[in-house]
């Protein structure tokens, strides 16, 4: 990777050299529940229960849409639904059990807890790839995005990313991922070569603002023509068909 950085310098550095045309950088950011993971209801159940210790309300999140969303956004909404104040202390207060009873029940053996279709495949591949980064863009906050992933062990793929922590607007969330991964790796990546990857239509519309090419996974919560309504770029049933896949991330 180092090397490779090295070489995308030099290109910057002598315009004319005959590498700069040949090397195009893609930033992936992925969505995780859903689109790299289903949890099985770990996530809302962890939510449910942190409620309930806190605020003595059960089944707090059941008239509260999840999908797609940003775990700020569904935790205020909840504390205004039940008319909580809504204050950072009671959401730091809520994310620290929280991210405590979501280790615990992520290791809870449920129905339907799963790595997505083509998941491991398709990491594993994109990772050899010198020219590919992988990052998150999702609505988890950070270490509870880091709790699902490290579970499937596959959280290691992915060295930067944008969360719920850094905004609970998820269109906003694209420009924190980007500038991380430019931290990290010294280069700001053309807007259609950063990649969105997610399983509903706030992923899709998350990429428009900032120019990124915007992939959509009928493979959780939305059907194909659900999603087709959205207009992404690219549209899968799954991420099982490596070739295809590869064909338009890479
Ligand atoms: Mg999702």
């Amino acid at each position: 990777m180092d090397v490779f950085i090295h070489i995308f310098s030099i290109c910057i550095a002598f315009p004319n050299l005959s590498c700069w045309r040949r090397i195009t950088l893609k930033v992936l950011l992925f969505d995780i529940d859903g689109t790299l993971i289903l949890s099985g209801g770990a996530g809302l159940r962890a939510i449910n229960e942190a409620f309930l210790r806190l605020f003595d309300v059960p089944n707090a999140f059941a008239n509260v849409r999840l999908a797609g969303r940003t775990d700020t956004s569904i935790i205020k909404d909840a504390l205004l639904a039940h008319h909580f104040d809504v204050d950072v202390q009671a959401i730091e207060e809520f994310k620290k059990l929280y991210y405590h009873l979501l280790e615990r029940e992520i290791e809870t053996p449920l129905n339907g807890k799963k790595l997505m279709p083509g998941v491991s495949d398709l990491l594993g591949v994109l990772a050899e790839k010198k020219d590919v980064f992988l990052g998150l863009l999702t609505g988890n906050w950070e270490k509870s995005g880091h709790i699902k992933l490290s579970h499937f062990k596959i959280d290691h793929y992915f060295q930067f990313g944008a969360f719920a922590d850094d905004s609970e607007i998820r269109n906003e969330l694209l420009p924190f991922a980007i500038k991380r991964f430019s931290e990290k790796f010294g280069h700001v990546p053309d807007a259609p070569d950063v990649v969105v990857i997610g399983d509903t239509p706030a992923d899709i519309q998350c990429a428009r603002p900032h120019g990124a090419t915007a992939v959509a996974v009928a493979a959780a919560h939305y059907t194909v023509e659900q999603l087709r309504e959205y207009q992404p770029d690219h549209l899968f049933q799954d991420l099982s068909h490596l070739q295809d896949v590869l064909k338009v991330l890479t």
